[in-house]
């Protein structure tokens, strides 16, 4: 096993105490860039979370009661110690994850910003007064935390995924549970240790590790738990959603999607190049917002597929640690054979490889990043999201065809498209069924706008205004007999 690196935590954080699991049982966790163990962290299970479940439930009432400056104050505390640990955590993510080192960074900061920005929108919770209909009585409308929450949330981004979850939570004046993915525990621990520092109290940020299934059991079952944030499948989030059925929880959940990236025939080809680089091999492919169905006009459809190959043919592959890594390994090889299975699928029924198609040298987790052209509706990709870093090029020939077979799918997270033509911008983003829209741009996300999907691809809004409604309730004061 590796040295512990700074800030990683074997034990999990339960009412502001590092515990082991009840029954001292582990769970490993691997660098995908070379399989080596790189630490253990508690197995915890349904007991636990109840004990935690508790803790929080005892630890809302004097933060809901505290003045939301006050809760801000604390807030911007632990967006500081982040970013002042910015290269601890980036690596740890790297060693976890696997993504190149930069992109850590990267995620550092987003991370970050979703702290600062709902430590300021946890003071903007305001009221309403609403004309009355009866000449004695005054109605106000009140915002209010809503109570326990609970967060589960998956190891392709392990600190934003959480801080975009939790950030509102607190700052609404509620305490939150987190159960983050099994890949990436350390990146979620070393977070609580920070909120720790910062001074947060006991119980109002506590992070379970350990078994899926009796976490996310007693999560959804407790009646206590009022809200449930989940980012993960599709098929998680069914479970969950039905699961929390019986005690009529609030549910956010970011699921899967299978993003449309079309490049109309008067693209900047250069641009859309470079937005498809972005959207399909950041983080290998594996982000729910990546590119997963690249439609290209007819007429520039060779251009753009030389260009593309060329950029993909330059990806540097390799451990995240290195200097100059541009695209590190897959998460797991069940990652892996996706891709593969993908990639035959499509070569099976007529696709051709412009650049990879195949594991990498480098062997273990790593893939070579790919190309496929003359990609149609009938092959795997066009209905399942790859996860991997495959880019299958579609070809198409008007504006209505192209529009009907980005929205043949179940899920509608993010979308792109690249034109000059004005008319044709509000048209296509108009008539797309997705939560996002990214127009000449492959990068969408930040902090200050509501990320989410519609169709199957989920409930809720994160980062934004928006982000923080879900963490608190509505309750109507009719004050009568004036
Ligand atoms: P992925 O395929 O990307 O790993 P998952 O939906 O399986 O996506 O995982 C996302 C999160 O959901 C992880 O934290 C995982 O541990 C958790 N999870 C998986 N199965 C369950 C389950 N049955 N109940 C609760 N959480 C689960």
């Amino acid at each position: 096993m590796n040295a512990p690196l700074t800030l990683q935590r074997d034990r999990a954080l339960l009412d502001g105490r590092w515990l082991a699991a009840d029954d001292g049982r582990t769970l490993d966790v691997e660098d995908p860039a070379s399989g080596e163990l790189l630490g253990q962290v508690p197995l915890m299970g349904a007991a636990e979370t109840a004990r935690a479940i508790a803790a929080a439930e005892r630890a809302w009432g004097p933060w809901r009661r505290r003045p939301a400056k006050e809760r801000a104050a604390l807030l911007r505390r632990w967006h500081e110690l982040v970013l002042a640990h910015t290269e601890a955590l980036a690596e740890l993510m790297t060693r976890e994850q696997g993504k190149p080192l930069a992109e850590a960074r990267g995620e550092v900061a987003y991370a970050a910003a979703f702290i600062e920005w709902f430590a300021e929108e946890g003071k903007r919770l305001y009221g309403e007064t609403i004309p009355s209909p009866l000449a004695d009585r005054r109605l106000l409308v009140l915002r209010e935390p809503i109570g326990v929450c609970a967060a589960i949330t998956p190891w392709n981004f392990p600190l934003a995924m959480i801080t975009r979850k939790v950030a509102p939570a607190l700052a609404a004046g509620n305490p939150i549970i987190v159960k983050p993915a099994e890949a990436t525990p350390f990146s979620a621990l070393a977070l609580a240790a920070l909120a720790e520092q910062a001074g947060l109290p006991a119980g109002l940020l506590q992070v379970l590790t350990g078994d899926p299934k009796a976490i996310g059991g007693e999560l959804t079952r407790n009646p206590t738990v009022r809200k449930l944030s989940f980012t993960g499948s599709t098929a998680v989030g069914r479970l969950l959603y039905a699961q929390s059925a019986p005690t009529i929880k609030k549910l956010s959940l970011e699921l899967g999607g299978n993003a449309p990236f079309i490049v109309f025939e008067d693209a900047d080809l250069d641009a859309a190049v470079e937005g498809a680089m972005l959207s399909k091999f950041r983080n290998a492919g594996q982000t729910c917002v990546c590119a997963n169905r690249i439609y290209v006009h007819e007429r520039v459809y060779a251009a753009f597929a030389d260009k593309l190959a060329a950029a993909v043919s330059r990806l540097v592959v390799g451990n995240g640690l290195e200097a100059g890594v541009q695209q590190g390994p897959l998460i797991n090889a069940a990652a892996l054979a996706k891709v593969e299975a993908h990639i035959a699928d499509a070569v099976g029924l007529g696709a051709r490889v412009l650049v990879g198609g195949a594991r990498h040298a480098l062997g273990g987790n790593f893939f070579q990043p790919t190309v496929l052209a003359d990609v149609t509706p009938a092959m795997a990709v066009a209905r399942e999201e790859t996860f991997g870093p495959l880019a299958p090029l579609f070809r198409f020939g008007s504006d209505a065809e192209v529009i009907a077979q980005a929205n043949a799918t179940e899920y509608g997270l993010a979308s792109y498209f690249y034109s000059r033509d004005i008319g044709r911008i509000w048209r296509v983003a108009e008539a797309l069924e997705y939560g996002m829209v990214g127009i000449n741009t492959g990068l969408i996300s930040n902090e200050v706008a509501p990320f989410g999907g519609v169709k199957q691809s989920g409930l809720g809004r994160e980062g934004a205004r928006q982000g923080i409604e879900d963490y608190v309730v509505t309750k109507y004061l009719a004050m009568a007999g004036l």
